[in-house]
Order: C-alpha cells, then structure tokens, then sequence
C-alpha cells in the first residue's frame, strides 16, 4: 500500500517542535513514498499578513532535504491557512508570492479571533457553536484559497473531548453547504485521522461525511496524520486510506503546483 502524509507540522509552526530532517528520516524509516509539509499559517486581526515564521528558512530547508533524500522519498511545500473566511485578502495575497505546491485551508478560530479549541461546550450552547463554527467553515470554503478543505467539523474534536454527546444528524445539514461550496470550486477535502490518536478516537470528518462529499460528486482527497511530532508522522494514514475505499473512493490526490493528480489506491 502505497502511503502518504499530506498534512504535516515542523517546527516553524508555532505548536511544533518537530525538526523537519527528523520527520523526513522517519517517515522514510516507515516506508511513506511522499510527504507534505503544512505549517500554519493562522492570520489574526494584529498579524494577518504573512506566516509567524521565516518562510523562505522554510523553503530552503524543504529544498535541501529534497536534494538529500531525492531517490527515498517526495517532499511537497504546502502550508495550512486558516480562517479564509476573515483574513482571504492577506491569504489571496500571500499565496501566488511563494511556489507552494499544496494549501490546506483551515477553520480554527471564528470572529473574533476565537480559538474553538479553547471553548466550553455545554449542553444548552454545543448547538450554536456547531452553526457558528459551519457558517463561518462554509464562507472559508467559498474564497476558494485553498486545495483541500482542513478537518472539516473541526469542532467536533473538542466536543467530543468535553464529553458532550452529540451526532452526526446535529451537524449534517451545515457541513453540507460546505462541501457543496469545495465541489462547486473544484476542491478537495482531506481527511485528518490526528484524531485517532485522541483518547476517543474520531476522525475528521467521520466515514458518514466522506461517503456524502462521494456522493455529492466529491473526488479530490488527501490523508493527513496532523502530526506535530516527528513520531507521529504516518500514523493513522492506512486507517484513512481504508476509510476511503468504504466511502468508494478509488483514487487518493496527490499536489504539485497546486494541481491534483490521481493515485489509483493500491
Ligand atoms: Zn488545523
Ligand atoms: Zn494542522
């Protein structure tokens, strides 16, 4: 089986202290043909412009270890931008300045610079934050900034993190509008097995989503560990490549140049 980790931090994300070098010897050690490197790019109101990291340090050590390790394994030069929904002018116009090959457009915080991860869900309010957070998903995925789609129902992560019982009818109808928008813009989405690792383990999204992006006429679709550490790179990735082929998918997207191209699930 051929493996892939599409969505991967290092240390010039602010959350990682992963070295970019370590990753890739280890990800070679477990047989993965491609990786892509997806650091975040999380505007905010007082820093929306550019990446809180040096971005051409990231190129050139990305172009290093591409020379390096040219005959073991494909390194992509992608980033993860978040909250298109409020910052899609600095996205819009930071994007074409770098030769990215891959962009995950994400939804982690809501107006108001709000981080969901940070949150308290209850009971009484879990539902106007899940039609908070989809409304907002659904304007990111209309800008079109982006390749695949990140951690669709996002929110669900922390929900389930804070026991608060909900399903899949709770939020079904909001994450529709934003498939519809990814399809209708020729987009993809991914899915994000980071939540594996949780101590309720989930998937982003879950197996009944991915069936309806198919159904919907979806065809784009990466697999992501969302690892932050070395250690975690590739974790996960055949449970979402099983995941794929239940929800009848035949090909998994690879990106160059921000161009998909289809790898026949082997
Ligand atoms: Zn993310
Ligand atoms: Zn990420």
């Amino acid at each position: 089986m051929t493996l892939r980790d599409y969505h991967i931090h290092s240390s010039f994300s602010f959350d990682s202290r992963a070295p970019m070098e370590e990753t890739v010897k280890t990800a070679i050690k477990r047989g993965l043909s491609e990786i892509a490197f997806t650091d975040h790019y999380d505007p905010y109101a007082n820093a929306p412009q550019a990446p809180d990291f040096d971005i051409n340090e990231f190129f050139a050590e990305i172009g290093r270890l591409r020379t390096l390790y040219a005959d073991k394994i494909t390194i992509v030069a992608g980033i993860e931008a978040g909250q298109a929904q409020l910052y899609g002018e600095h996205i819009a116009r930071f994007l074409p300045k770098y030769p990215f090959d891959f962009v995950i457009g994400s939804v982690h915080n809501v107006t108001g610079d709000i981080d969901l991860a940070f949150e308290t869900y209850t009971l009484a309010n879990v539902s106007s934050w899940l039609e908070r957070y989809f409304l907002e998903a659904q304007q990111a995925a209309k800008t079109g900034l982006y390749d695949v789609f990140g951690h669709l129902n996002y929110i669900c992560r922390y929900i389930n993190k804070q026991d608060i019982p909900i399903t899949i009818h709770d939020y079904e109808d909001l994450a529709i509008l934003v498939l519809r928008e990814v399809i209708a813009h020729g987009k993809g989405i991914e899915i994000n097995v980071s939540t594996l690792r949780d101590k309720k383990p989930m998937t982003l999204p879950s197996i009944e989503l991915i069936k309806k992006y198919r159904s919907m006429g979806g065809e784009i679709l990466t697999i992501g560990s969302d690892a932050h550490t070395s250690a975690n790179v590739g974790i996960g990735i055949e449970k979402g490549i099983e995941l794929a082929k239940r929800a009848g998918f035949k090909y998994i997207s690879t990106f160059k140049n921000r161009q998909p191209e289809f790898c026949k699930i082997d």
